[in-house]
């Protein structure tokens, strides 16, 4: 995926943050609601690579990245929101990542981006204590209730 291979800089991992939360709060909501109205769905976790058409939703042309749904027997698929679309029979699901994996990635990026926040007032800190130099007594001041505040 390559919105999430490109997480490794902390600070991409901070613009990141909420378009991944996002995705995978929806992609987890669709997959609960899918699995939830289908009879006998079948799930299966699967790394296969295809080629792009075969991701994409007979429906709204997105790219059924993270999961799609097909009928047995069909190649036609669907995003978990319009597996309706599918000719009947038999549905399967296919994950490309199970749920426990995606909140796992989520985490690891949320952690990311929390490094970054860090870093940021860090930053903040110093610049304050640069434009204190005049007054060195009050930059004192500053940096030990810093000091404190992040104890
Ligand atoms: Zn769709």
């Amino acid at each position: 995926m390559t919105i999430y291979s490109y997480e490794k800089s902390p600070k991409s991992s901070q613009w990141l943050l909420p378009l991944f939360e996002e995705m995978v709060q929806r992609e987890l909501h669709e997959r609960t609601q899918a699995i939830q109205d289908i009879p006998d769905l079948h799930v299966i976790r699967e790394n296969i690579e295809q080629d792009d058409e075969q991701y994409q939703c007979i429906v709204d042309k997105s790219f059924c990245y993270l999961s799609q749904v097909t009928t047995e027997g069909h190649t036609s698929v669907a995003c978990a929101e319009h597996w309706k679309s599918l000719p009947e029979g038999k549905k399967v699901m296919k994950v490309r990542f199970t749920d426990e994996d995606l909140k796992a990635m989520l985490a690891r990026v949320r952690q990311r981006a929390n490094v970054v926040t860090a870093e940021a007032n860090a930053e903040r800190v110093k610049v304050l204590l640069i434009s204190e130099q005049a007054n060195p007594c009050e930059a004192n001041l500053v940096y030990l209730h810093l000091s404190t505040a992040s104890d």
